[in-house]
């Protein structure tokens, strides 16, 4: 009797002890599992005479029924604690200060983009877009490069049917805005154009501005002033250097190419302008006469500017970014860092 009682109390005493489920069903089996204190007893019985083993029995019965009793109770505690443990780990407290709102911001292209059209536009230039598809005859017959012209193998054509294109620039709008406008006309045509070419400098798609000034007293070197003042204006170098060098387009004659001062390292040389102090930065010329022909158009009378430049080529200067495709990336470090300008 003595001896039972004091296997209880050592039991329930091990059992408040308990803290982790596991440990718990151990504790169980060391004194009711198959070879357990109590079961061993049990077992014993059958060795006793009669009369003992009834009240024996009883008592060990009852000992057994209380430490079950208390280990659903315990179970119940470690739960109850387990859950309480929970909620307060997952517990929102409304009073932390709050996050911040991330501010979006736009690309480098479209501020660049955007800076473009915004020089041009105070000169009096329109701003106009046009098709990204299309057709083989306005993005090079009607630009007077004809089929068997070398220039169409120098242009790495994305062909989507023998008939259409996606534009390889953004000159054709030269003939479709002479086609819907009248003289005189003065408009740039920003947008994206498609080259099947794709390294360190070049990418798929990237955007190009074209310029279109038409009229019968314009002359090549208001076109060369106009150029240099917008360089000066867009990198904000009043003293920018600036030369023009004869060059071929078919659909311009004469041709130029145009080169500024680098402004990277302001003429010394350096990487970026592979150490010759000017770099390339737009190509322009006369619209040839087989442009303005079949639009009837008299070149005679009439005189037509064109020029093109290249959007990311600009926004790497203006920004210092050295390599193409960080913006085509869209890591989300590098915009960042335009986000506010
Ligand atoms: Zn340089």
């Amino acid at each position: 009797m003595q001896d039972l009682q004091s296997i209880q109390d050592e039991a329930l005493a091990l059992f408040s002890t308990i803290e982790q489920p596991a440990a718990l069903e151990d504790a169980k089996a060391r004194y009711l599992g198959k070879s357990g204190i109590l079961t061993e007893r049990l077992r014993a019985l059958g060795q006793l005479p009669v009369e003992q083993r009834k009240l024996l029995g009883a008592q060990i019965n009852g000992t057994k029924q209380a430490l079950e009793q208390a280990l659903v109770q315990r179970r119940e505690q470690l739960a109850q604690d387990q859950m309480t443990r929970e909620l307060r780990a997952q517990a929102l407290d409304v009073t932390l200060p709050g996050r911040g709102v991330l501010r979006g911001g736009l690309h480098p292209v479209t501020l660049t983009l955007q800076r473009i059209e915004a020089l041009f536009r105070s000169v009096g230039f329109d701003v106009t877009d046009g098709p990204e598809i299309e057709t083989d005859a306005y993005n090079f017959t009607a630009l007077n490069i004809p089929d068997d012209h070398p220039a169409r193998a120098m242009h790495d054509t994305f062909y989507l049917d023998p008939a259409h294109v996606l534009r390889t620039h953004t000159s054709p709008m030269q003939v479709r805005y002479l086609q819907a406008h009248a003289l005189p006309v003065k408009v740039i045509v920003p947008g994206r154009v498609y080259r099947c070419d794709s390294d360190m400098t070049h990418t798929p798609m990237f955007h190009q501005v074209e310029g279109l000034w038409v009229d019968e007293t314009v002359t090549f070197s208001a076109l060369k002033g106009l150029l240099v003042d917008f360089m000066r204006c867009f990198f904000e170098q009043d003293s920018l250097k600036a030369r023009f060098r004869s060059s071929f387009f078919p659909f311009t004659e004469p041709s130029a190419e145009m080169d500024i001062g680098c402004v990277i390292c302001q003429g010394q040389g350096c990487r970026v302008c592979s150490h010759t102090g000017w770099l390339e930065v737009l190509g322009c010329g006369m619209v040839h006469p087989n442009v303005f022909t079949p639009l009837g158009i008299d070149s005679e009378r009439h005189v037509g500017l064109a020029f093109g430049l290249g959007v990311e080529r600009l926004a790497m200067l203006r920004y210092g970014v050295n390599d193409l495709r960080l913006f085509f990336d869209n890591d989300l470090n590098f915009l960042r860092q335009f986000a506010t300008r």
